[in-house]
């Protein structure tokens, strides 16, 4: 049942790749292949099950701050992170600059960029961009996690708006510590090079409440698990995101590099990977495949036994 749905899900997902288009505002990422498509499920009693372009590697990009907010939420607490980014979806695009100045000197959530580079701020100086690379590597279930130095190069050169947002909050006196720093450590993150396994293993761990199926070790706690998917739901698929809860019903963290990583409740970790995006910057084919996977399976968070 899993294996046929998962299937007829990647084959439907497959029929989209043509609407959408590459991200290439970061110059290096416009050279994905827009037909790539990997499904990759992993479930909590051990089983693998995967179609497509799996192994092929790609940069986490944004789903790389579901593990900077994990790692600041164990390591630097709740309250100090909570007093520097709020948890509430914006309705503005990923990089958007708006609200900061207009709305509220503190980020809506953490899972946007200038929410992400505050928490990154606050990783700094305490954490070096190796150290959160191997926690990346068990949390994906994946020792060949490396940095990608042409796109971290790329988005270095070319993330002046995401410079902007930092010296921004700077200028509020939210973020403490080096701008620069808190930028260049952010890139880097947004720069492992990951597949949709990695991504369905990170998925798992989440499933799982935060400890290893592999392992049996707990890698974070429940209750940081719990936040995380909870704004993984509610801010995860960029100003998308309202529309796909709806559809999909999973928390789920998209990134531009055409990757979605989502999880099912105690069942299953998934990821995808399609580089062809939407309109609002979401893997095409990767949500179309996590949209047919629910419906096929009833895995939608609210879907009820009398369905
Ligand atoms: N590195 C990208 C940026 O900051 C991440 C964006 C994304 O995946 O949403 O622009």
């Amino acid at each position: 049942m899993l294996e046929e749905s998962a299937k007829a899900a990647w084959e439907y997902g497959r029929q989209f790749l043509m609407d959408g288009k590459v991200a290439d505002y970061i110059p290096e990422l416009g050279k994905a292949n827009p037909v790539y498509l990997g499904l990759c499920i992993k479930t909590t009693d051990g089983k693998t099950v995967e179609y497509g372009d799996v192994e092929q590697r790609f940069t986490m990009q944004s789903i790389s701050k579901v593990v900077s907010l994990s790692v600041a939420l164990q390591h630097v607490g709740f309250d100090k992170v909570f007093s520097k980014v709020m948890m509430e979806p914006s309705g503005d695009a990923f990089n958007s600059i708006l609200k900061l100045d207009t709305a509220s000197s503190r980020p809506y959530n953490p899972l946007i960029n200038a929410g992400a580079i505050e928490v990154v701020s606050l990783l700094a100086p305490q954490f070096s961009f190796e150290q959160i690379l191997d926690f990346t590597k068990e949390l994906c279930m994946d020792d060949e996690i490396t940095l990608n130095e042409s796109v971290y190069h790329s988005e270095e050169r070319t993330g002046d708006r995401n410079r902007s947002i930092a010296y921004l909050l700077k200028s509020k006196d939210v973020l403490e510590g080096d701008p620069l720093a808190a930028c260049d450590l952010y890139f880097r993150l947004c720069s492992m090079n990951v597949n949709a396994r990695s991504l369905a293993g990170m998925g798992l761990v989440l499933a799982n409440g935060g400890v290893s199926p592999a392992t049996g070790e707990r890698l974070l706690s429940a209750q940081v698990v719990r936040t995380v998917k909870t704004l993984m739901f509610t801010c995860g698929m960029y100003d998308g995101s309202g529309e796909f809860a709806v559809e999909v019903g999973l928390p789920a963290k998209s990134g531009v590099g055409g990757g979605i990583m989502s999880c099912v409740e105690n069942q299953m970790g998934i990821g995808t990977y399609g580089p062809s995006l939407d309109e609002k910057g979401n893997s095409i084919g990767g949500g179309n495949t996590l949209k047919y996977l629910s419906r096929a399976l009833h895995l939608h968070m609210f879907d009820s036994e009398n369905d």
